[in-house]
């Protein structure tokens, strides 16, 4: 399962900070999960319990921030969410994007630590997951 790898990246890339700054807990995580990421925040968090069982990140919270997808066209300079499915065209002028903005967004945000100095860390770290 997709998300059950995704949890496990995020537990160990959590855990081998912990460990570097010998933090003793986490409080909560924030992960940035983009629209179009192929994520299922509820099935996310249910393996997130399981991964981190054990682990200096049990007990933390983990919240998920969803990215809307967007998506640019070269030509008009226009920026449009392109929803769910995705829409790819732009609707100024009918052109294919070039690409998507954001929404493929996949990564820790920030974390928390359970202990009461420097209680937060803006991350900003791709989850990295083993293929
Ligand atoms: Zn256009």
């Amino acid at each position: 399962m997709h998300e059950m790898s995704l949890a496990v990246a995020v537990v160990d890339q959590v855990e081998t900070a912990a460990r570097s700054r010998g933090a003793i807990g986490v409080s909560s995580i924030e992960l940035e999960v983009g629209e179009l990421a192929g994520v299922v925040a509820d099935a996310l968090a249910f393996c997130f319990e399981l991964a981190c069982a054990g682990t200096v990140v049990e007990g933390a919270e983990l919240i998920t921030r969803t990215v809307p997808g967007t998506a640019r066209c070269t030509p008009c300079a226009e920026v449009w969410p392109v929803g769910m499915p995705p829409c790819l065209l732009c609707p100024g002028c009918g052109a294919a994007a070039d690409g998507l903005v954001s929404g493929r967004e996949l990564q820790i945000r920030e974390v928390r630590w359970a202990d009461p100095e420097a209680s937060r860390e803006e991350a900003h770290q791709p989850i990295t997951e083993e293929s």
